[in-house]
């Protein structure tokens, strides 16, 4: 299983800043929307957990000066997500068709874009737990909602001696073992290698 690493993040800071001044920087995030959406089709929020360089920003640089507390529930309520993909989705619209085309204008939309979640999710990840963005991405929402159902982790009841140390690894903070309905899973697999019987499995 392909594993996230730390250099991805690195993505994220050079769209941010860097791409203030060179505007182009911005059709990246074009190349991670198409990437996200045909991978959710198949395997839900994989990508999430193996290729995103928000993820990879969250997970290595963010962890470092994060809290490490619990995140707040009402923050992965569909009342909260929904409405916030909605709103996403309208002022993206809208300030792409402001744009009137220009092709460095479209580009500083998705910089500013990728600038403002960052920021957010540095905020929330210092405050809560590193992924606690992760849990509210609209994004991730719409993985959710497109494949939330496929690739799904299983546990074998039969091995499992709810030892625990699946929930104490899984970034999204899930109730690993204790449920099968997990589409906010991104499949990052660190809670089958933390388990000493092997109870835990992904299935299409
Ligand atoms: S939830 Fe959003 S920021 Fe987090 S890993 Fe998925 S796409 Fe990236
Ligand atoms: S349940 Fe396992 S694979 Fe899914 S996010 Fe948590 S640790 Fe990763
Ligand atoms: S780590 Fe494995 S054995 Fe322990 S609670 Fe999780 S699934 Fe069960």
């Amino acid at each position: 299983m392909l594993k996230i690493t730390p250099y991805l993040g690195i993505f994220v800071l050079i769209v941010s800043i860097a791409g203030l001044w060179f505007p182009l920087l911005g059709y990246f995030l074009l190349l991670v929307f198409a990437t996200l959406m045909i991978t959710s089709i198949f395997r839900g929020r994989w990508f999430c957990g193996n290729l995103c360089p928000r993820g990879s920003f969250n997970d290595f640089w963010v962890s470092k000066i994060s809290r490490s507390r619990k995140i707040p529930k009402s923050l992965r309520s569909f009342w909260v997500r929904v409405p916030l993909l909605a709103l996403m989705m309208v002022f993206m619209g809208y300030r792409l068709i402001s744009t009137q085309g220009i092709i460095n204008q479209i580009g500083m939309v998705f910089v500013v874009m990728c600038l403002m979640t960052t920021t957010i999710a540095l905020i929330v990840g210092i405050s809560f737990s590193p992924r606690t963005w992760c849990t509210f991405c609209p994004m991730g929402t719409m993985q959710n909602i497109i494949g939330g159902h496929k690739y799904k982790l299983h546990v074998d009841d039969s091995k499992c001696i709810n030892c625990n140390k699946c929930e104490k690894k899984c970034p999204m903070q899930l109730e690993v073992h204790t449920s099968d309905h997990k589409p906010d899973c991104i499949k990052c697999g660190r809670c089958v290698t933390a388990c000493p019987t092997k109870a835990l499995a992904f299935k299409n």
